[in-house]
């Protein structure tokens, strides 16, 4: 085996996979390496659920057969006392993950791509400012350098090559706790199925789960995937507990089997500001790529390690990988993908800090409304026309002040929408760029 290649990518994840397929496609030598053995790549802790509109997009062939748990006609949005919902339409998907993740490491390795299990990544080699590979560990084998032109690091939430990196790379070696939310999952047999075993189910609540929210989605063959997501703040509760105090309560759990169950992180925020440097792209949840109001980030990983291979391919054509030519990955992934997720996130940041007595409110006046949503899922902005309407008649209701703070953070979200579309074409203006997106963060933190 050589340790030379045109492209390393960390992680074989969903991002990873589909950064080596596209690079091997593309005529490029492709190692990826995942510190797990073959057979359980693909395995993660996770509730499963797709849209339809990512496969579309990258092209790739939708799930059937055993990696296909439930198909999805939508999302049903409850309030915290659970007695207004909304029905979000959509298509979507249960995947099998581990299945699932065993087709994208084949097409990969069929594209001709080099798999390294069992092979841990411990951080990168760093020459004259580029990263020229990484540094990982096998067992029997111990210590080995793998070099490479690019190095993708699509190792997930713990990002180990990012997060060692020297820090004249500008890059965060962690996450602020607020931005991201600690989970925890079980897929449950249930004795008597599921009411809507096409809908995916989300319930808002700080009892359930503070900062973030709880969910029951099908899994397939009269089971459920429960779990719920808490913001990590200092002293959060145990999502696991609170699972066990409240959800499994409910009748529908009643006599049911716990067949799977784990916890994880999950980023809820923009994606990195800047996901490059000379020699490197970072891909998935390694550079926050998940959609940061509801934490799906199976399909923007996907696109995230299908753009890093593309742009790697480019510049290591071209012969220079320095971060001017891989920045390219940034320009496009915040047109495709970033500048939406960068609005819903002040979003997020809004919705955090609601009671949920505000929620209950928000949902029963409609002030943000089913088509809102799913305008939103479909990448659009929420329009303030109907709230401009609505406005006059609120106050006379008596929350002018949560109606303000509303409006205030839709115009914020435009604001941040519009910053993030005239995201720099070269590094050269990123400061200013860089320093004005944080300006607008701090602002939605006031709101
Ligand atoms: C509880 C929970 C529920 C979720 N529900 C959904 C959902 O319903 N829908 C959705 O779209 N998203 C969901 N997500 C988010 C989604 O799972 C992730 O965004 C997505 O899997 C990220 O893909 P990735 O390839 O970036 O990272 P990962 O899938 O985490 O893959 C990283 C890979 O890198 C490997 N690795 C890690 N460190 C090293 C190292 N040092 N050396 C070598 N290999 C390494 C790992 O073994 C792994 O194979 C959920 C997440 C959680 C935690």
């Amino acid at each position: 085996m050589t340790n030379r290649y045109d492209l390393l990518v960390v992680g074989a994840g969903v991002a990873g996979c589909m950064a080596a397929r596209v690079g091997a496609e593309r005529g490029l030598s492709v190692c990826i390496i995942d510190v797990k053995p073959r057979d359980r790549i693909g395995e993660k802790v996770c509730a499963d659920a797709i849209g339809k509109h990512h496969f579309d997009r990258l092209g790739l062939a939708y799930p059937k057969g055993e990696e296909l748990k439930a198909r999805i006609r939508g999302v049903r949005v409850f309030s915290p006392s659970r007695r207004i919902s909304y029905f979000v339409e959509g298509e979507g998907f249960i995947v099998n993950r581990k299945p699932f993740g065993q087709r994208l490491l084949k097409e990969a390795l069929d594209a001709g791509a080099e798999l390294l299990d069992k092979t841990k990544a411990l951080g990168p080699i760093v020459k004259d400012g580029f990263v020229v590979g990484v540094e990982a560990k096998r067992p029997q084998v111990g210590k080995l350098e793998i070099y490479a032109e690019v190095t993708i690091d699509a190792s997930g939430f713990l990002a180990t090559i990012r997060s060692n990196m020297p820090p004249e790379a500008g890059f965060p070696s962690w996450i602020d706790r607020r931005d991201y939310c600690v989970g925890y999952r079980e897929v449950r047999e249930l004795e008597g199925g599921l009411e809507e075993p096409d809908v995916c189910h989300i319930y808002l609540s700080s009892i359930l789960a503070p900062g973030g929210y709880a969910w029951v989605f099908p899994a397939g063959e009269g089971r459920a995937n429960v779990g719920l997501g808490v913001q990590a703040v200092e002293g959060h509760p145990n999502p696991r507990a609170l699972l066990y105090e409240h959800l499994l309560s409910w009748p529908m759990f009643k006599g049911s089997r716990v067949l799977e169950a784990g916890g994880w992180f999950i980023p809820t925020r923009r994606p990195l500001e800047n996901m490059a440097w000379n020699g490197l792209l970072l891909a998935g949840d390694a550079a926050c790529q998940a959609n940061p109001l509801h934490g799906g980030g199976i399909g923007q990983s996907l696109l995230g390690g299908s753009l890093a291979a593309e742009v790697a391919s480019d510049a290591i054509e071209a012969g220079d990988v320095s971060l001017k030519a891989l920045w390219a990955y940034n320009v496009q992934f915040m047109r495709l993908m970033g500048a939406r997720n960068a609005e819903l996130d002040v979003f997020r940041i809004f919705l955090q800090r609601l009671t949920d007595d505000e929620i209950e409110y928000g949902m029963s006046k409609k002030l943000i409304g089913e088509e809102d949503l799913a305008r939103v899922s479909e990448g659009e902005s929420i329009s303030l026309s109907a709230l401009d309407k609505l406005s006059r008649a609120l106050r006379a209701l008596g929350r002018p002040g949560f109606l303000r703070r509303l409006s205030r953070t839709l115009k914020l979200m435009k604001a941040v929408r519009q910053h993030y579309e005239a995201y720099p074409a070269s590094p050269d203006r990123f400061k200013s760029w860089e320093e004005k997106a944080r300006a607008l963060f701090e602002e939605a933190r006031k709101l």
